[in-house]
C-alpha cells in the first residue's frame, strides 16, 4: 500500500512497455491498468504522429493501445484540459485518466471551478515539466544551431540541461541555456513557468531524483491524493507496477532541481516583464503589437479560461465586425475576463497566426493581479477574483460610497 504524501520509485513490470517508455514506464503502466481494471472508461494521452515534432492527443479505450503513447514529446505544446471540455463533454458521465503537465493540471482546476469539467471523474497522472519547444522553432533550431536536417531526426530528449537529438548517423546535444541565449529553446511561457512538479494532479511523476541502480529505469512518483494512492496501490497489488521507497538523497536532489527551476522561472519573468516596461509604456507596446490581430479567435478557442457560449468579443456593439485593424476593445475584453486566472499555458501565443505574444501580455497582467488580490490560479479550487463579487451588491456599494475601487469590500472588508 502506498499512501498520500509518499514518494516512491516505480516501474512497469511489462518488458515491452519498459522499452518504449521515457524512464520507468510507470505512467503508461498506470494508464493501462486503469483501463484494464475498468477504473476508467478512457485514457487521454499523447502519441507521436508523423514525426517527433508532431504530438497528437489520443483517446484510448483498448489497453493494448497504451504502448503507442509511451515516451515524452518535448515538442508537444498542446493543452489537455481544454480538449476534455471541448471534445469529451468535460468528463461528465465518463471516467477518464489523463496525463498532465503543470499547465494542463492548472487548466483543469480553472475549468473545474467554473463547472466546465468534472474533476471527480478524472484521474490526473502528472508529469514534471521542464518545458516544451515549439515545433516550428524546433525545426529551425535543429537546422541552424545543430546543423542537422530536422527531417532525419527520429528522437529528441531533454537531459541534464541539454536538448539532445538522435538522427541517422549520430546524435548531438546543446545546452538549453546556449540555445535560449540564441533565441531558441523552450517557449517563452515555459521559461517563465514555475509549475514544475504538478502536485495538483493525483500522482506527480518524473525523472528528477532517480539515482543509483534505478537511474534511467524507474519513474519518481510523488503521491498527491487519496485517488492517486488508491490507483498506484491497486496497480502494485495487481502486479502491473513495482515500487520501492525513493532514495532520500534522490528526494533531496529532486527538491534542489525544482528550486533551481523556480529561480530560472523568476529570472525569465524579470527579463520578459522588464522588457515590456510598465504603465503607459507597457500599454503602448501591447496596443502596437496587437494591432496585427486578424480576429481569427484562435486565442479564445484554445484558452482554458475562455469557454463562454456567447463571447463578448463577438458582440457588434463592443467590437465592430469586419473591421481591420481590430479595435483594441477585443483584447481589452480578454484582459478583463481572464487576467486573474491565466495559467500561462501559452496556447494563445502558440496558436496565434500573427505571432502576437499574447501569453506574455496576459501573464504579465496575471502576475500583477496576483500581487493585488493574492489569488493564485490553477493550484486549488479557490474562486478567482471575479467569482467573489456579487454584481448587484458591488454596484450598490460603488453608488453609495462613490468609490471606484472594485473588490475593496472583498479584500479589505469594512474599508468603505
Ligand atoms: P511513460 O510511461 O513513457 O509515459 C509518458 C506519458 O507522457 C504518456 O502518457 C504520454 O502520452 C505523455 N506525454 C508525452 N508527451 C507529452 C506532452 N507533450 N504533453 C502531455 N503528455 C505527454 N520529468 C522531470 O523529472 N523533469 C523534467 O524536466 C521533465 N520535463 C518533461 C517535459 C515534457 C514535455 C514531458 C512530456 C515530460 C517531462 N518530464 C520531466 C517527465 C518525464 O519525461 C516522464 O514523462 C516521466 O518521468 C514519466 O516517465 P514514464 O517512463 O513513467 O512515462
Ligand atoms: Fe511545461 Fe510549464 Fe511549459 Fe506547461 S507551461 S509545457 S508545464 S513548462
Ligand atoms: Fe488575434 Fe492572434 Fe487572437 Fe487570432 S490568435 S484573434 S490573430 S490575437
Ligand atoms: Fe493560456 Fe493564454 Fe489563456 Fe493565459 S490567456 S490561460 S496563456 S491561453
Ligand atoms: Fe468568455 Fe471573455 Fe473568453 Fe469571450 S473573451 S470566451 S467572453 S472569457
Amino acid at each position: 500500500m502506498v499512501a498520500k504524501g509518499e514518494m516512491v520509485y516505480a516501474w512497469t513490470t511489462n518488458a515491452d512497455l519498459a522499452k518504449k517508455a521515457e524512464c520507468g514506464g510507470a505512467v503508461s503502466a498506470l494508464l493501462k491498468f486503469a483501463l484494464e481494471s475498468k477504473t476508467v472508461d478512457a485514457v487521454l494521452a499523447v502519441k507521436k504522429g508523423v514525426d517527433v515534432y508532431d504530438a497528437v492527443p489520443v483517446i484510448i479505450t483498448d489497453p493494448k493501445d497504451i504502448d503507442q503513447t509511451a515516451g515524452s514529446l518535448h515538442c508537444g505544446t498542446l493543452l489537455m484540459s481544454k480538449l476534455i471540455k471541448k471534445y469529451l463533454n468535460g468528463a461528465w458521465g465518463k471516467k477518464l485518466a489523463v496525463t498532465v503537465k503543470g499547465c494542463d493540471a492548472m487548466g483543469m482546476y480553472e475549468l473545474a471551478k467554473r463547472q466546465q469539467i468534472d474533476l471527480d471523474n478524472i484521474i490526473m497522472i502528472g508529469v514534471n515539466c521542464g518545458g516544451t519547444v515549439s515545433p516550428v522553432l524546433a525545426r529551425k533550431m535543429i537546422r541552424e544551431k545543430f546543423d542537422v536536417d530536422p527531417e532525419i531526426v527520429h528522437k529528441e530528449e531533454i537531459d541534464k540541461g541539454q536538448f539532445i537529438i538522435e538522427y541517422e548517423g549520430g546524435h548531438k546535444g546543446i545546452s538549453i541555456d546556449e540555445l535560449e541565449e540564441a533565441g531558441f529553446g523552450r517557449r517563452s511561457n515555459c521559461r517563465r513557468c514555475k509549475m514544475k512538479i504538478p502536485r495538483q494532479a493525483d500522482l506527480a511523476c518524473g525523472n528528477w531524483g532517480i539515482i543509483g541502480d534505478k537511474a534511467g529505469k524507474a519513474t519518481f512518483v510523488e503521491v498527491c491524493s487519496e485517488k492517486g494512492a488508491k490507483l498506484l496501490s491497486a496497480a502494485v497489488k495487481a502486479g502491473a507496477v513495482a515500487t520501492e521507497q525513493a532514495n532520500p538523497k534522490g528526494i533531496e536532489i529532486r527538491a534542489k532541481v525544482e528550486g533551481a527551476m523556480f529561480k530560472l522561472g523568476d529570472k525569465w519573468r524579470k527579463h520578459d516583464f522588464t522588457a515590456l516596461g510598465e504603465g503607459k509604456e507597457r500599454l503602448t507596446k501591447i496596443v502596437k503589437e496587437t494591432s496585427r490581430c486578424i480576429k481569427c479567435y484562435a486565442c479564445i478557442e484554445n484558452c482554458p479560461i475562455c469557454y463562454c457560449v456567447e463571447c463578448s468579443t463577438k458582440k457588434p456593439y463592443l467590437v465592430a465586425p469586419g473591421e481591420l485593424p481590430v479595435n483594441f476593445m477585443f483584447h481589452m475584453i480578454r484582459f478583463a475576463h481572464i487576467s486573474d486566472s491565466c495559467v500561462n499555458c501559452g496556447q494563445c501565443e502558440e496558436n496565434c497566426p500573427m505571432e502576437i505574444p499574447n501569453a506574455l501580455f496576459m501573464h504579465s497582467q496575471q502576475v500583477e493581479m496576483e500581487k493585488m488580490f493574492n489569488h493564485v490560479p490553477g493550484v486549488s479550487m479557490e474562486l478567482p477574483v471575479l467569482g467573489f463579487a456579487e454584481e448587484p451588491t458591488e454596484r450598490e456599494r460603488l453608488a453609495n460610497t462613490g468609490s471606484d475601487q472594485i473588490f475593496d469590500n472583498v479584500f479589505n472588508p469594512g474599508k468603505n
